[in-house]
């Protein structure tokens, strides 16, 4: 009898139990019970473990497979489960109950991983050593994803340099925690390591490359993988693997590229239409952004709520505040997805851009959730770049009153106060800064030159051809005071003079990393500057003048969106 559904399911149930244990098909027929309930789509966790606990002394498979069902389950309760039914096989109360053995760890670590459990899971590392499976290779995969998601990733790597045979696991694992907490660099290193060691890559390893290479600017070797995945035919077709190409070129300011790979796969899901439009839109081509989208209903795609945060800020940074209401409007109704925090997020910055600031100080007020941090910065930079230094004095006052302890709130108000000249008001808010412990977190900016990625942070001496860079960048200043540059002080932060202010200014990390770039590039080609917070006003202003002086187009990606500089203007029109 085949078994499709669960109802077949419990006919065939029925069936074993009225023809007894005795019977000679009774093993095979639990066994393909067993599997369905625990493993099939729409089989049925709960009724598997019952099978299992109604049959203790069932072998380790049974076990293994349970555990396996509960570890790929995305509901938090199965993890714990899972380590209840390991802990129930530790101390075997009944006869007959399999001890763990080498295909278990892998399974109860993950689902330490999950649950986020680092005592528990250091305590069964510790437990899998005494008990002598600490060379088998699928635990010890299972051990280096675990650090990883925890942030031991000097654990992580230990044990992988101590991996006699590591295979593709390994290694996507350990540069995949190197992605998640934020070391690009490192995992693209490790990933030139697995390909001289001549390891067959697999999809997930490419997915974790690209994202690095996304998240550093590292496009030369964005581009070096992407003919990786093209020889390999397997890998290619993969919508996973389309998603990640197109949000690698996208962030790396090659949005043709990125088009070409989309336009590419042929059964696209909603992952990668999400990719391409939310690429589009961060490029300010915002029309072609929501034509996408539309393109996208007429293939029968349903989108998700990333979808509608990607069209969302399309018709933001195009200023398109009656196709955001029609946009935000239509979401439960049509397509029966709740709005988010950062869909709210979407229309309260689109108003405040569009001037109507009352507006949507209102409709912040309205929303069914608190807005957090970043919405109340938003609302409240708007202001202030509209000027309306009433209202931005004034939600600056409530929201610094509600407690945060988010050091982009309080650069935000000391920037507030500096832009209105009240002093005063201004190295309080520093003072309440320094009280608190909280420290700006350091700049830094990444510019790839033949293929080597290059680091720069503030005031950045370290770097091997740093005299060069400092040479230059006073040129640079020359030039440009000649075209009617002044630093703009008020950015910066520190009670200090001016002097030594126009300094700290010049040596913000874009600025090292421009100066390098024009240094190291050839006249004509673009520089691309990847940056991890905000660009500054200064910086911007400095950015804008050196694409007109110098006629090179400039493409700095900030933790908010691109800036493409072109003789002397920027694509994000003075507003970020
Ligand atoms: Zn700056
Ligand atoms: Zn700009």
């Amino acid at each position: 009898m085949e078994v499709t559904t669960m109802s077949e399911a419990l006919q065939l149930h029925a069936q074993i139990l009225k023809l007894g244990t005795s019977n000679n098909d009774a093993p095979r027929n639990f066994s393909k019970l067993f599997t369905f309930a625990a493993l099939s789509p729409s089989g049925d966790l709960n009724y598997a473990r019952l099978l299992l606990t109604s049959n203790p002394a069932l072998n380790s498979y049974y076990y293994n497979t349970m555990l396996r069902a509960y570890s790929l389950s995305s509901d938090p309760t199965h993890h714990f489960h899972a380590l209840s039914l390991f802990i129930f096989m530790l101390r075997r109360p009944t006869h007959g109950v399999p001890a763990p053995d080498n295909f278990t760890f892998p399974f109860v670590l993950k689902c330490c991983a999950r649950l986020k459990l680092a005592r528990q899971g250091k305590q069964l590392h510790g437990f899998i050593t005494k008990m002598g499976f600490g060379s088998d290779c699928y635990i010890m995969n299972a051990l280096i994803h675990m650090y990883s998601v925890f942030g031991d990733l000097g654990v992580a790597r230990e044990l992988f340099d101590r991996m006699p045979d590591r295979d593709v696991v390994s290694w996507t694992s350990l540069i995949d925690g190197l992605v998640d907490h934020d070391r690009p660099v490192e995992a693209i290193e490790l990933f030139g390591r697995m390909l001289e060691a001549g390891v067959e890559v697999n999809d997930a390893t490419v997915v974790s490359v690209l994202r690095a290479c996304a998240d550093s600017g590292a496009l030369s070797m964005g581009r070096k993988v992407h003919g990786i995945v093209k020889e390999k035919k397997r890998i290619e077709c993969k919508c996973n693997v389309s998603t990640a190409l197109i949000d690698m070129y996208a962030k790396s300011g090659c949005i043709e590229s990125a088009k070409k790979v989309f336009d590419g796969v042929v059964d696209k899901d909603v992952y990668v239409w999400t990719a391409m439009i939310s690429g589009l839109a961060s490029h300010g081509l915002c029309k072609e952004a929501i034509d996408l989208f539309l393109e996208m209903e007429t293939c029968n795609v349903k989108p998700d709520e990333r979808t509608m945060t990607a069209v969302l800020s399309a018709c933001r940074n195009a200023d398109l505040v009656r196709e955001a209401y029609m946009v935000f409007s239509d979401m439960k109704k049509r397509y029966g997805i709740e709005p988010t925090i950062q869909h709210f997020g979407c229309v309260v910055d689109l108003l405040a851009r569009a001037g109507c600031l009352k507006e949507a100080e209102d409709f912040m007020n309205a929303m069914p959730m608190k807005p957090d941090a970043v919405l109340w910065r938003t609302l409240i930079w708007a202001c202030k770049v509209h000027e309306d230094t009433e209202r931005a004095e004034r939600l600056m006052k409530q929201h610094l009153e509600m407690g945060v302890d988010d050091s982009g709130s309080y650069i935000l108000a000391s920037n507030v106060y500096a832009s209105v000249g009240k002093w005063s008001n201004k190295a309080e808010v520093r003072e309440l800064m320094n009280k608190k412990g909280l420290i700006k977190p350091p700049g830094s900016s990444r510019i790839e030159v033949d293929g080597a990625l290059h680091e720069f942070v503030m005031g950045d001496y370290n770097h091997p051809e740093a005299d060069n860079i400092f040479v230059k960048l006073d040129e640079m200043v020359d030039k440009l005071k000649k075209e009617g540059y002044n630093p703009k002080l008020s950015e910066v932060l520190l009670e200090i003079d001016d002097e030594e202010k126009a300094t700290q200014l010049l040596h913000h990390s874009e600025k090292l990393a421009l100066a390098y770039g024009l240094i190291r590039t050839s006249q004509g080609s673009k520089i691309r500057i990847v940056k991890n917070l905000r660009s500054c006003e200064d910086c911007h202003e400095f950015m804008k003048l050196i694409s007109k002086i110098y006629q090179r187009d400039i493409i700095v990606r900030d933790r908010i969106r691109f800036h493409h500089f072109k003789n002397g203007d920027c694509s994000c029109k003075d507003y970020w």
